[in-house]
């Protein structure tokens, strides 16, 4: 795409006539910020800018409690090239997980960028097309920089208006020719912008405000020569919805070249990924069934008169799928209830799809304000199923220490929980004692490479004396007793 900048700000009649008239407030306000940043010009001549450090990087919707910190991943060697001229950028940074997990990673080096309207994911040797939804997030995060912004302000195709003063800054809008609409902040003091505000929609949370914050500007590094240096800042701290989901102390560079960032043309030729949603049926006992997915299972327990789903997990589709699969497996019967374990997003991703379709809720207390909200947030981005079929929240909750059955007289599902689980608090598995059958997640993973919550889901089996022969996790494959004793003796051993 060609861009072309705006006329610089009128110091000639000739520019002026040239430019139909004197810059407005909000291009003066942005021509200010460019110039302390070390020069209109020098901003306009930039097409490229490197940028290196390290930090956090959070994970949203996995912490151990709602409203809890969220976990974290130390970064190292962070390094974002980003081509302004051509829409193209690239980041790279090596995580090393700083929290307790079943696949901890240690300086795993993370690619991924975007390409014009392509964004790419590198995975190992291979490079995998992405979503266009996330391509449209990565296209407004190039933005979400000082240098980004000011540019894409002064391009001659974007709209700058609506200049007010917030909190002591002053605020206008950017919007560019393809209709993203950014709030970029101006520090009165020292005319430089402090935040880049954006919108974006996220599975879970539904439509969502992303905030970059810029500290701790300075004069920014490289060869510098006849080429000048701007001033640029050193913090970067990413908000989602008031949540720091990244965190970097950086250095900039604008006068290294950064070369070709163009994805291969098979990565473009490459249609987006869809999602795919495949629902395996096994019967575990008579009216038992895992109903099993590529990553994140449920499980389906008959009674006389109704039915019970274990666990809405990882999107809309699939919980839509599982749902549709569980009821025709017993048409003749409602399907009333749905078991979640923990709040954590890819566990919860399809409890809005399971309200719309009529399901009560049985989760644990620790969840009921979250899930509450979650009913109540706007999806007006994407149209979820809540959206389309709005329904009430139908919740019941399980208290810890506090026995919670669902009977029909001849089975019993007991929901518990798992107590003093690291992973989450208020985790809940479900216990068939009848058949001796455990439902849990990511207490035990029998694939995983690391089985951190192990022993706690050994010592609450036992402390509760339950005679479990099989442990259907809703990760990986049925295992027994036996097997999540290896994995605690592998975790601990002797
Ligand atoms: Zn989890």
């Amino acid at each position: 795409m060609r861009r072309w900048p705006r006329c610089l700000i009128a110091s000639s009649v000739l520019f002026a006539v040239a430019c139909g008239g004197a810059a407005t407030p909000e291009l003066q306000l942005i021509e200010a910020a460019a110039e302390a940043m070390g020069g209109l010009r020098n901003v306009q001549q930039t097409t490229a800018l490197t940028v290196k450090g390290e930090g956090r990087v959070f994970r949203l919707g996995q912490n151990t409690r709602p409203r809890a910190d969220l976990p974290y991943y130390e970064v190292a060697d962070y390094l974002l090239q980003i081509d302004f001229a051509n829409q193209k950028w690239r980041l790279g940074q090596d995580r090393t997980s700083t929290f307790l997990t079943g696949s901890p990673v240690n300086g795993v080096r993370q690619t991924y960028g975007l390409d014009g309207d392509v964004a790419y994911d590198e995975q190992g040797d291979r490079t995998v097309r992405a979503s266009d939804q996330v391509a449209r997030d990565r296209w407004a995060e190039m933005y979400h920089n000082p240098l980004g912004i000011v540019l894409l302000a002064l391009d001659e195709t974007s709209t700058v208006s609506n200049l007010r003063e917030e909190g002591g800054q002053r605020v206008v809008d950017v919007v560019a020719a393809n209709g993203t609409q950014f709030t970029l902040y101006v520090a009165a003091d020292t005319g430089l912008p402090s935040k880049v505000v954006s919108s974006s929609y996220h599975p879970n949370l539904g439509d969502v405000t992303i905030e970059t914050e810029f500290e701790g500007y300075q004069e920014t590094g490289g060869l510098g020569g006849f080429q000048a240096r701007l001033i640029l800042p050193r913090q970067y701290t990413t908000n989602l919805d008031g949540l720091t989901v990244s965190q970097y102390t950086t250095t900039s560079d604008t006068t290294t070249a950064i070369g070709d960032l163009s994805v291969s043309s098979d990565v473009r030729a490459a249609s987006p990924p869809t999602e795919t949603v495949t629902v395996e049926v096994d019967e575990l006992a008579e009216g038992v069934w895992r109903l099993a997915g590529q990553s994140h299972h449920s499980a389906l327990v008959e009674f006389d008169e109704f039915l019970v789903l274990v666990e809405a997990p990882q999107s809309e589709a699939r919980t839509l799928a599982v749902i549709a699969r569980a009821r025709a497996l017993r048409p003749d019967k409602p399907l009333r209830y749905v078991i979640n374990t923990h709040h954590h997003f890819d566990h919860s991703a399809g409890i809005r799809a399971a309200v719309s379709e009529g399901l009560t809720v049985v989760t644990h207390r620790t969840s009921q304000a979250f899930f509450e909200d979650i009913v109540t947030r706007r999806h007006s981005v994407v149209e979820d199923a809540l959206t389309r079929n709005p329904q009430p929240l139908k919740i019941e909750t399980v208290s810890s220490g506090e026995p919670y059955d669902i009977t029909d007289g001849r089975r019993t599902l007991q929901i518990a929980t798992i107590v003093d689980d690291p992973h989450a608090e208020g985790m809940l598995m479900a216990y068939l004692p009848r058949e001796g059958i455990l439902f849990e997640v990511d207490a035990f993973s029998p694939t995983a490479a690391a089985s951190p919550f192990a022993a706690n889901l050994l010592k609450n089996i036992e402390d509760r004396s339950l005679r479990v022969t099989t442990i259907v996790p809703l990760h990986g494959e049925a295992a027994t007793l036996e097997d999540l004793r290896s994995a605690v003796r592998r975790e601990r051993p002797l």
